[in-house]
């Protein structure tokens, strides 16, 4: 599939890090990995990861700019440079412009920035790794990928929310979902493992990490999912609250004089597991604890995995049949423990765990962890950088389409 030992960098560029992987153009295993980060502040260092030694080096208080040079200057000093034929950016948000992966130009850079108020953390950030990397590399094809672009193929029933459809045309309020390329990636990868019809089959992915979303794939498209027009809707996540009655908003606004400032940091830094626990945004910790009796801990796990089991079954009903539950994402892919209440909770589906199985698989591992007759529970381990490599490549006429 490689053409030319062709190399593929790999870009998420976010406010104050930048994080890079490098692939051989066609291979899942980067040849470098690695994240420059606590960038504009005294602190700011980029560290690399090549066949799992790290070397960090200070970039004394430099930023994004600095960060890429040291970058360019390591694969440099490897003689790959040379060779990088392509570069992936991560994108959050491309509201419905974007329905695929897209070669940067001009025009394409102007309307997401067209964009940037659907994502205000987010996209400014992405955006200026891609001109950074355009202004270092100007030859090099720059190739973006949105985490909305997968959830394009919902349809209206699924996307929009029952507001004046005025919002909507005037505004984009509507759901676009996130995580798009993670989901991709384990759709993929679930029909390869259980060898599904390709064009005819139904999966329920659940990706838990510190931010968390479901979605129902059928024959390889999203067809619904459980963020909304924010990373903000759907499951219990880290610090974010995942679905709150809109209603609780407005009494705090009348009766606690909150204003959109306070909920803005409330609903996505201080709540989630976090709040719930006050004690910890990280599942291990809460995991931890609740085995020890922390009465909070075991409420924050308990709100977590009867919503994730609420919205699998919701989404669900947007599928002809289920065939798979499929888990990823860091909590996904090692809480044996998360599976396992979840799963408990999924009676009613006919899907029964393996509890050897789900022990087992963690750490990178992939495999069926349920048993029986019912749909499967499955885990895969996510991949969105070589995601978004294989569409820089792809793009960039160095594979060919997969
Ligand atoms: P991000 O969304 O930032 O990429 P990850 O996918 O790495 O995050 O997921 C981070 C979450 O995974 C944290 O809540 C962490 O506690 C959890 N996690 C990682 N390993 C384990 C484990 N062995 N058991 C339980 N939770 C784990």
């Amino acid at each position: 599939m490689t053409k030319n030992g062709s190399l593929i960098l790999v870009i998420n560029c976010g406010s104050s890090s930048l994080k890079f992987a490098l692939f051989p153009a066609g291979e899942q295993t980067p040849l470098m990995s690695g994240l420059a980060e606590c960038l504009g502040e005294a602190d700011a260092r980029i560290t690399a990861k090549i066949n799992d030694a790290k070397t960090t080096e200070q970039l004394n208080g430099q930023g994004h700019a600095a960060a890429l040079d040291v970058l360019l200057r390591i694969l440099a000093e490897h003689d790959w440079l040379t060779s990088v034929k392509a570069v992936g950016h991560r994108m959050v948000h491309g509201g419905e412009a974007f329905k695929a992966s897209v070669v940067v130009n001009q025009a394409i850079l102007a309307e997401i920035e067209a964009h940037n108020n659907l994502a205000p953390l987010h996209n400014p950030a992405n955006l200026l790794g891609i001109r950074t990397a355009l202004a270092k590399m100007p030859e090099i094809p720059q190739v973006v990928v949105f985490d909305t672009a997968f959830h394009q193929t919902m349809p209206p029933a699924a996307y929009l929310y029952a507001l004046p459809m005025a919002l909507y045309r005037e505004h984009g309020v509507r759901r676009y979902g996130f995580h798009g390329t993670s989901h991709r990636f384990v759709a993929e990868e679930a029909v390869r493992l259980l060898k599904l019809d390709p064009e005819d089959h139904g999966l329920v992915i659940a990706h838990l990490g510190n931010g968390g979303s479901a979605t129902a794939v059928l024959n390889g498209k999203s067809v619904d999912t459980t963020m909304g027009m924010t990373p903000l809707e759907g499951l219990v996540m880290g610090t974010r609250s995942g679905d709150v009655d809109p209603g609780a908003l407005i009494h705090l606004a009348r009766n606690a004089g909150w204003d959109i400032n306070e909920m803005d940091n409330v609903l996505n830094k201080k709540s989630g597991l976090l709040g719930i626990s006050e004690l910890s945004n990280d599942m291990r910790a809460i995991e931890g604890a609740a085995a020890e009796g922390h009465d909070g801990a075991k409420k924050a796990l308990d709100v977590f995995v009867h919503r994730l089991a609420r919205h699998i079954g919701g989404l669900a009903t947007s599928l002809p049949r289920l065939d798979a539950v499929v888990f990823t994402g860091g909590i996904g892919e090692n809480s044996s423990t998360v599976r396992k209440l979840t799963i408990d909770r999924l009676h009613v589906f006919g899907i029964a765990l393996d509890d050897a199985a789900n022990e087992a698989t963690i750490r990178g591992k992939s495999g069926v962890i349920s048993k029986g007759k019912g749909p499967l529970a499955v885990v895969i381990p996510t991949n969105e950088e070589w995601m978004i490599a294989r569409d820089a490549a792809e793009l960039a006429g160095l594979v060919a389409a997969h």
